[in-house]
């Protein structure tokens, strides 16, 4: 279920009920009992969006107050295990529904709330907690019918680890995993664009998905990203990364082909020598 199924139920037949639903917030966070921020799922904004984020203290709950028939106000916590996770308010005739409707509500938006942490889940990498290979190929598809639609370009960077095969004999497969992990971690402190997924694509492969980038800029991303791997600190000894680009754009755009040529472009770089970035498209060297 969807939290807007969760709203499209509440809105349906709380009238039969005698109560109009005048505010309903979830909390953000969960370390206070009453935190500080709230996402107000109601009332709906200009566009009919739930979503924006207030500060719990400046929730509004009495616009039916203006109204000639008198009516009562209810407030309730929204409490799922016994932990506060939102607020309710209704307008309403007769105040005994609505702890049951309260309940009810904090049962189904937790239940909302969990199935999509759990989504989340499947899309991440257990190691080192970026996207996995799994998101990228779902995010790879919309982004190229996005490319094709606004025309625009898509970049793709593939790296692959340096002789990691030798890493991992030599200090053993467990400091090869811490090294994945400080890789990662250095690949997110380098990324400037947080909407930039940052993806285990293998073992020792990652990849980065750049929307609207083309490839002089992905090369500069690419090229900031090798750095920062060969100025990292926590390995056990100096590592390194090769990294392809491709870029496409428009009609021209394929995911598949949008991945192979990246991939041929690492294969060059290892080719040449490894700890570089080369592109997949012929393109002169000056530009970016
Ligand atoms: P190249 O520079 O050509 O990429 O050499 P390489 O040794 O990195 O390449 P190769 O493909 O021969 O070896 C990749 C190695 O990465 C194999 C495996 O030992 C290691 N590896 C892959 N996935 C993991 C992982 O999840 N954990 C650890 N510790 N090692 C991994
Ligand atoms: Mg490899
Ligand atoms: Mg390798």
């Amino acid at each position: 279920h969807e939290e807007s199924e969760v709203l499209d139920v509440l809105t349906e037949r709380a009238p039969a009920l005698g109560m109009e639903p005048t505010c309903l917030a979830l909390y953000e966070g969960r370390s206070e009992d009453v935190p500080a921020a709230a996402r107000v799922l109601l009332p709906k904004g200009d566009r009919g969006e739930p979503g924006a984020v207030l500060e719990t203290r400046t929730l509004t709950f009495d616009r039916f107050l203006a109204e000639a028939e008198p009516r009562s106000l209810a407030v309730l916590p929204l409490i799922h295990r016994g932990l506060s996770t939102g607020i309710v308010a209704f307008a309403t005739r007769t105040l005994a529904p609505c702890a049951a409707v309260a309940r009810q509500l904090a049962v189904a938006l937790e239940s909302v709330r969990l199935q999509a942490a759990m989504r989340a889940l499947t899309l991440r990498d257990d190691l080192t907690g970026l996207y996995n290979r799994r998101f990228f190929e779902s995010e790879l598809q919309r982004e190229v019918e996005r490319s094709r639609r606004f025309r625009h370009d898509i970049a793709l960077v593939m790296m692959d680890l340096d002789r990691f095969k030798d890493y991992n004999d030599t200090f053993g497969h467990r400091a090869g995993d811490e090294a994945l992990r400080s890789v990662a971690t250095c690949l997110v402190a380098s990324a400037h664009r947080r909407a930039d997924a940052l993806i285990r694509y293998g073992g020792e492969e990652f990849a980065v998905l750049l929307p609207e980038t083309n490839v002089a800029g992905a090369r500069r991303v690419a090229e900031r990203f090798r750095r920062a791997v060969a100025a990292c600190g926590d390995f056990q000894r100096p590592l390194t990364v090769s990294a392809g680009v491709a870029a496409l754009r428009g009609e021209a755009c394929d995911g598949e082909r949008l991945v192979l040529e990246a991939d041929q472009a690492l294969y060059q770089a290892k080719r040449e020598g490894r700890n570089r970035v080369c592109l997949a498209s012929p393109s002169s060297p000056n530009d970016g």
